[in-house]
């Protein structure tokens, strides 16, 4: 896709729903060359039912960095037969974890921003990026309110960090609409979320959080709320807007 007909798909699929939004995507680029990436949280699992519902041959995965709690993996199995859907599980090469872990520590995230950094870099977006190399563009379920660093996230994007388009059709949605969707259509979901989590990621960087605070803030929350990205969705680097 010529990266100047963004904008034009930008106005067309912002006047669309979600569903509509998926199917267009399938439709444009083919079942074969779009991916769902699912971090198995709350928005993934609407999109997962949208997209088996719409295209079950749309292949879904989801990274194991390695750190990863346990109800999460348990999250990948109930999906998994309750869609009858396998999930492609990718995960980082050794050697990377290897060398940073043996240079720093195991729990170097706590160390500094940077370390934090490099961790998520061997552990989520250099397997992400061999992952999406040979496609054309991917599903993800970003929603505008769920981070500062998200406000600017469009329904669809020019990746730059992974160079391919990138599909955000949960992009207006409320945390209340998704779990509307959920309990209305009985979609499975990560049991941490009963226990105040609000967003889920890698166990020692996830906590849960307190009444009223922000849903990202159990996330890497020794951390300015600036900060918290683990490089998979740079919003700065994205073609988002017509300016
Ligand atoms: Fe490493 Fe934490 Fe990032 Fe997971 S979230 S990859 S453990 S720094």
């Amino acid at each position: 896709m010529n990266k100047n007909k963004i904008y034009d798909y930008q106005k067309l699929l912002g006047t669309k729903n979600s569903q509509e939004v998926i199917i267009w995507a399938i439709d444009y680029f083919g079942k074969k060359n779009i991916v769902l990436s699912s971090s198995m949280g709350a928005e993934d699992q609407v999109l997962t039912d949208m997209v088996i519902r719409i295209e079950p041959g749309v292949e879904i995965f989801t990274l194991d960095t390695g750190r990863l709690p346990e109800e999460t993996y348990n999250t990948i199995e109930e999906t998994e037969r309750h869609y009858n859907k396998k999930i492609e599980i990718i995960f980082p090469e050794r050697r990377y974890i290897e060398e940073l872990v043996n240079r720093y520590s195991p729990n170097l995230f706590y160390e500094s921003i940077a370390r934090r950094k490099l961790c998520c870099q061997a552990r989520k977006v250099k397997p992400l990026k061999r992952k999406l190399s040979s496609l054309k563009a991917w599903i993800c379920g970003l929603r505008r309110e769920q981070a500062l660093t998200r406000t600017g996230a469009e329904v669809i994007e020019w990746d730059e960090n992974f160079e391919l388009i990138k599909i955000n059709p949960l992009i207006k949605w409320t945390e209340k609409d998704t779990w509307d969707y959920i309990y209305k259509n009985r979609v499975p979901y990560n049991k941490l979320y009963d226990k105040n989590f609000s967003s889920i990621g890698c166990e020692p960087c996830t906590r849960a959080i307190k009444n009223g605070e922000n849903t990202r803030s159990g996330r890497w929350w020794w951390e300015d709320s600036e900060q918290k990205e683990c490089g998979l969705h740079l919003q700065k680097s994205s073609v988002t807007k017509r300016t």
